[in-house]
């Protein structure tokens, strides 16, 4: 036998080869053994992070890559991804930011996956990426909307004045051609508002700049209000809005102005989606320290195979593109981040052609709201 054809000197081979693809990943690249110490990083991994391979090699993984949330405050041990691949044996992609030698945060892009040996895990692998530039432009992208926004603000509620003034007749009387044609300015101009706040509190949310006030609020006084703002929508679609009141009154400390948002994006679904003559049916519970809103309605339903994405931005089901609704797919997508703002949480069941309901739950009590602070 060839000396160099031996199992030993197969074994040896392979391992080189093994080590010269790991540090020809082009991502960052670490590996720990099962108590979290790394065992292996490349030269990407090393120069994301700034360290050397001697400061690297045998340090705990969770004490060198301390994962930080967008408010630069590290993130507590048990919620970090390399916990959570250990805990639950899953893989585990996300962005988040690790701190460099100098100091400096870094935007990071990260997967980890647990190494699994019949079964249990033996250590993690974590292919990570420094998405600095990508972070750049979002924040580019966000900046730019906000602007625009603003400005469009100015000159559509200057139409949205001289047209009520035309309406209410302070230029004169008007033909009935002409007072339709300003109603439809009038329509208009309030869902341009609308999309232009949406675009706005989405920015917001992204750029993690929201703040949330916490006052003690009627959640169905709220819930009263917004259905009332609905009355209109509701009964040119002849569609009954009406909400079960619960025995008592629900009080709860959180933002009365982001609720009526979340509120408003749900029952105007409900009512878009739902064809004429339909309903739309609110309730209110309070149970296991959280209120919880259902907004139901007899309408069209989501499809089997839209479920997992009517949260996702611009998402909008093949079902009600098909009926020619209008929408933009960022209504359940805002709801999502003002509700996750409140520290409460949104779900839903539907049935295609039958209807869906939507829940929101909030914390009844101050010290579960994620205490951030609002600009508005
Ligand atoms: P938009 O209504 O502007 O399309 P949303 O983000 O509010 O955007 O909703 C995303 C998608 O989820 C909708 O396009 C629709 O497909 C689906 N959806 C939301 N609410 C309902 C509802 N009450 N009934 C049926 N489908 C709904």
């Amino acid at each position: 036998m060839p000396a160099n054809s031996s199992p030993k000197h197969e074994y040896e081979g392979q391992r080189a080869l093994a080590e010269v693809l790991f540090n020809s990943i082009g991502d960052g690249a670490a590996t720990t053994d099962e108590f979290g110490k790394i065992t292996r990083i490349n030269p990407t991994g090393l120069s994301i992070i700034g360290y050397s391979e001697e400061e690297v090699l045998g340090a705990w993984f969770p004490k060198l890559f301390i994962a930080y949330d967008e408010n630069s405050q590290p993130v507590p041990l048990i919620d970090r991804p390399v916990t959570r691949a250990f805990v639950s044996g899953e893989i585990i992609s996300e962005r988040t930011h690790y701190r460099h030698k100098s100091g400096r945060l870094i935007p990071i892009s990260m997967t980890i996956s647990p190494i699994m040996v019949k079964n249990q895990p033996v250590g993690c692998i974590e292919i990570f990426r420094d998405i600095t530039r990508e972070y750049e432009i979002d924040k580019m992208k966000s900046d730019f909307i906000s602007l625009a926004s603003h400005q469009l603000r100015t000159p559509l509620s200057a139409i949205k004045t001289y047209s009520h003034m035309l309406i209410d007749g302070f230029m004169g009387g008007l033909t009935k051609p002409q007072l339709r044609a300003l109603q439809t300015i009038v329509s208009a101009s309030n869902r341009m508002n609308e999309t232009i706040s949406t675009l706005l509190n989405i920015t917001r949310i992204e750029s993690g700049s929201i703040i949330v006030s916490r006052k003690p609020i009627s959640i169905n006084q709220i819930i009263e209000e917004v259905i009332n703002e609905h009355r209109l929508a509701a009964k040119d679609k002849k569609i009954s809005v009406s909400f079960n009141q619960s025995d008592k009154p629900v009080v709860i400390i959180s933002d009365a102005v982001v609720i009526k948002e979340v509120l408003s994006n749900l029952i105007s679904n409900g009512i878009k989606y739902t064809p004429a003559n339909g309903k739309v049916v609110l309730a209110l519970k309070s149970k296991g320290g959280q209120a919880v809103i259902s907004v139901a309605d007899s309408g069209v339903g989501i499809p089997e195979s839209s479920k997992d994405s009517v949260f996702t931005k611009f998402f909008r089901a093949e079902n009600v593109i098909r009926q020619e609704t209008s929408g933009t797919g960022l209504g359940l997508y805002l709801v999502k981040g003002l509700i996750n703002e409140l520290g409460g949480d949104v779900w839903f069941d539907s049935s295609e052609n039958k209807g869906s309901t939507f829940y929101i739950s909030l914390p009844l009590l101050p010290n579960t709201i994620s205490v951030k602070s609002v600009k508005k």
